[in-house]
């Protein structure tokens, strides 16, 4: 695993318990990278439903090494726009294609393949060493950045993050009924948190964030406040403590 020289902080937590907006938000405040990391899950997901040409992938036909040899010629970059993080797939910008419900709905079959995670995490590894980072996904604190600094779990109740995928959905052509997200977000779950390889879990040293009644910038400030103490902490020599 290659030696992590700058600071890392890690977010992980269910579907729509507010990472992504919060890493985001939180990486322009301490002026640190942001790595969304389902982003690149929904990126080769959507770039094997192309070359297979299908709307619904099985696992018996994701091979590992073709995965990995698929995602070694892929090339993936974050860049900044307008104040907006994009996803360039080899050349494209790929940011609404990956969010399609057919993506959201076959993202896992990709994610449930060990050999293939394992070398996402490697990547992940790869771009995270650009400097200073926040990272968000399923498996950050747990397996890809086990020695982060600081590793925070968020959390909210089913029906709050519903309602927020829902108020999300309004604003793009992917309209879904409060009915089939909540449905659709408990399916998520469930396959995140059973996968036999890096399943979506707390890590022992994560701090665990209740959201469910608190909007974006009290989390945004709740987290930054914390980053500020235990840095401030890191800094303290032993024995003054
Ligand atoms: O975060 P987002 O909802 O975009 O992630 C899409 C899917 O990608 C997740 O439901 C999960 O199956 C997968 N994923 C993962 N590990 C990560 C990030 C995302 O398995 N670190």
């Amino acid at each position: 695993m290659a030696r992590q020289n700058s600071l890392i902080i890690t977010i992980d937590g269910p579907a729509g318990a507010g990472k992504s907006t919060v890493a985001r938000r939180l990486a322009q405040k301490l002026r640190f990278h942001y790595l969304d990391t389902g982003a690149l899950y929904r990126a080769l997901t959507l770039k094997v439903l192309k070359k297979l040409k299908k709307n619904d992938l099985r696992t018996a036909e994701l091979n590992n090494q073709w995965l990995i040899r698929l995602l070694n010629r892929t090339r993936l970059r974050f860049k900044n726009k307008n104040n907006q993080t994009r996803l360039m797939m080899d050349g494209r910008d790929v940011t609404q294609a990956i969010r399609q419900p057919v993506v959201t709905d076959n993202v896992y079959r990709l994610a449930e393949t060990p050999r293939f995670r394992q070398a996402m995490a490697r990547l992940q590894r790869r771009l995270g060493q650009a400097g200073p980072l926040v990272a968000e996904g399923r498996d950050l604190g747990t397996v890809v950045f086990p020695k982060a600094d600081i590793k925070f779990y968020l959390d909210a109740s089913l029906s709050e993050r519903t309602r927020r995928r829902h108020k999300e959905s309004r604003k793009d052509r992917n309209r879904v009924s409060r009915k089939k997200l909540a449905a659709e977000i408990k399916r998520r779950d469930r396959r995140d948190r059973t996968r036999k390889t890096a399943p979506l879990k707390m890590d022992k040293n994560a701090l665990y964030i209740d959201t469910t009644r608190l909007a974006i910038d009290q989390v945004v400030t709740k987290l930054f406040d914390i980053i500020r103490i235990v840095s401030w902490l890191k800094f303290i020599p032993e024995k003054r403590k």
